[in-house]
């Protein structure tokens, strides 16, 4: 099936992990995918692993920094030279830290708050620009499943994925009007290297607490992406989607 036939996509953090699956989930759809990464090098290995799997993908790598308003608009613009045009851009690039709040370091707070939550809206912005032009788009973040529930340490990362759930549900409402839907999915843990390197008397009493019995796979998330930027999501928009396993913490 190829539910993204002919539409161009624009993947921050996709270099690895979620992103990565993402990326190859839409390229595996039809879309023309721009991937982004914080290391030309890390994008340069994410591109040739794509490649050798199929060497018809339409794929291009870019480095910009996020944090910085005009990269990110450049980025924007590379791929609407590249590509013609930019269907979907995913907001996914995102960091945590697990500190208790008597040691969290306000630089750690802000470095938080500046990639998940100020990068993802000058991503937005950018791309909404371009949208709007174009007559509509998609807009999609990723989340997390403790921008529902927060989590017991590390105070900086819920809070940053609450502000990512209040930003998608705003621009829902703001760009409508300008056909360009916006959503978040909130994953629950999924198995990324970070997960995957857990030792089992870790990982075991965590999967205890998931009613589905296991961990997320990236591919799970990934499915979410797909339905929230293709034509069968067309009337679905300012939503939090959990994919979690109905986890509860
Ligand atoms: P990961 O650490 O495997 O990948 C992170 C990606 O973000 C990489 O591609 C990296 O290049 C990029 N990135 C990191 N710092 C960056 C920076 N300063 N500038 C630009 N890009 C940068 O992470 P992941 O687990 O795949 O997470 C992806 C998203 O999913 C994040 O937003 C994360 O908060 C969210 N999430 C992950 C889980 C999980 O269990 N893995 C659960 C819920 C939400």
């Amino acid at each position: 099936m190829e539910l993204l036939k002919g539409k161009v996509a624009m993947v921050t953090g996709g270099t690895r992990g979620i992103g990565y699956a993402i990326v190859k989930k839409y390229l595996d759809n039809g879309a023309a995918v721009a991937l982004c990464g914080s290391r030309q090098e890390t994008v340069d290995k994410a591109l040739e692993k794509l490649k050798a799997d199929n060497a018809d993908y339409k794929v291009i790598g870019l480095c910009p920094d996020l944090k910085n308003p005009s990269e990110v608009e450049s980025a924007v613009a590379t791929v609407k030279e590249t590509f013609g045009r930019l269907d979907i851009m995913v907001n996914n690039a995102g960091i945590s830290a697990r500190d208790s709040i008597y040691d969290y370091k306000p630089e750690e707070f802000s470095g938080i708050m500046d990639l998940n939550v100020t990068a993802t809206f000058h991503c937005a912005q950018a791309a909404a620009k371009v949208m709007k032009e174009q007559g509509g788009g998609v807009i999609l973040n990723t989340s997390s499943m403790v921008s529902i529930y927060g989590q017991p340490a590390g105070v900086g990362y819920p809070t940053s994925k609450f502000a990512v759930n209040g930003l998608t549900k705003s621009l829902a409402r703001e760009l409508g009007k300008d056909n360009i839907r916006v959503n978040a999915v909130a994953p629950g843990v999924t198995r990324t290297d970070m997960v995957a390197a857990l030792p089992d008397e870790v990982i075991k009493p965590l999967i205890a607490t998931i009613p589905l019995g296991r961990v997320g796979e990236p591919e799970d998330v990934a499915n979410a992406f797909l339905y929230l930027a293709s034509d069968m999501a067309s009337y679905v928009t300012g939503v939090v989607l959990s994919v979690d396993g109905a986890a509860r913490s």
